[in-house]
């Protein structure tokens, strides 16, 4: 039976990781369990940087940004050594039961660590949304309506010269985050591995729009996909659009997590924790959301599913342009 439970967040921190995190540690205690925190992913758990908590911690987090207990990248994580040593860790403090709060490559560090015994759930809070396990992370609403907002005040700026911007926002690989940007934006372009660019059908259009005496034009951008300078200087040769670009960067990780993304925290936090306390973990399970209903998946089944969470948004974005 699981006794102790430590939970970390690793990976990019997301907003709603404290909220999450608050949520594991009241539904442990409310089951009866120790409960534990990591600080700095798993680099904090090789180095046994690891404390008892009580209700008392989780006070006034539920709606602050970051992540209070650290986030961190330890690449080293895949090293035989490095994973023993963290399992070393985990049994010098008696603890059974580790929930990490992250995306991807997170639950692949647990799911190797689950092989050393210690009983695992991974729950997903990435902004980028490319977690195929679930329908949607941790972190994801609260960024997109970072980038609404800064979407908005942009809009004005650009209709007040007849500007057209190229706004480039994250992701990594995966264009949640410019879709339902350029959706909810009614941009006038958005570029993405879902929705790749073809120049000659952009340049018309900004042409038409152009001559047509349009106010302004908003082109939403995934990051790691093209030099967005290059393309304005290539806009304003071929469209005559007088074009600026704005990249928005780590703005988009921050601030205070969105009620969706707290409500979402909530409730993943009490489904890993359910999993670990009625015994339904053998080595490791991902828990997620999927046409609304929370679900779990082994690791390995998790990590194999695929991400398609804007292909029905494609033609929508199309026909409302
Ligand atoms: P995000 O995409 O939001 O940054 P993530 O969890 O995918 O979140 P990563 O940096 O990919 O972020 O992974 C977080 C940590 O997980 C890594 O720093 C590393 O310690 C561990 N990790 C990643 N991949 C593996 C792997 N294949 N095996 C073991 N550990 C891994």
């Amino acid at each position: 039976m699981v006794k102790k439970i430590a939970i970390l967040t690793s990976g990019g921190d997301a907003p709603g990781m404290n909220a999450c995190t608050r949520a594991c540690i009241r539904a442990g205690l409310a089951e009866g369990k120790d409960m534990y925190v990591i600080y700095d992913g798993f680099r904090g758990l090789v180095e046994g940087d690891i404390k008892q908590v009580n209700k008392d911690f989780t006070q006034d987090i539920i709606n602050r940004g970051g992540t209070i207990i650290r986030s961190a990248r330890l690449p080293e994580f895949k090293e035989p050594a490095v994973l023993e040593k963290a399992a070393q860790q985990l049994n010098d403090f008696e603890i059974d039961a580790l929930i990490g709060i992250g995306g991807d490559g997170t639950f692949r560090g647990l799911g190797d660590l689950s092989k050393h015994g210690i009983k695992v759930v991974g729950i997903p809070a990435t902004i980028d949304n490319d977690v195929g396990s679930t329908d949607e992370t941790i972190g994801f609403s609260t960024a997109l309506n970072t980038i609404c907002d800064c979407v908005d005040k942009l809009k004005d700026t650009s209709g007040s010269h007849q500007r057209c911007s190229l706004i480039e926002v994250m992701g990594r690989h995966c264009g949640d985050l410019a879709m339902f940007a350029a959706l909810a934006e009614g941009a006038e372009g958005v570029i993405c591995v879902e929705h790749p660019l073809h120049e000659d059908v952009l340049f018309r259009k900004l042409r038409k729009m152009k001559a047509q005496n349009k106010s302004h034009a908003i082109i939403i951008v995934s990051e790691n996909l093209l030099d967005i300078k290059e393309l304005a200087k290539k806009i304003e040769e071929k469209t005559g659009f007088d074009t600026r670009t704005e990249v928005l960067g780590r703005l988009q990780r921050g601030g205070s997590p969105v009620a969706h993304d707290r409500i979402l925290a909530a409730r993943l936090a009490d489904k890993a924790v359910t999993l670990l306390v009625k015994g339904e973990v053998a080595h490791g399970k991902i828990v997620g959301v999927k046409n609304n209903q929370i679900v779990d998946f082994e690791i390995q089944e998790a990590l194999a599913m695929k991400h398609e969470h804007t292909h029905g948004l494609r033609d929508l974005i199309d026909k409302l342009q």
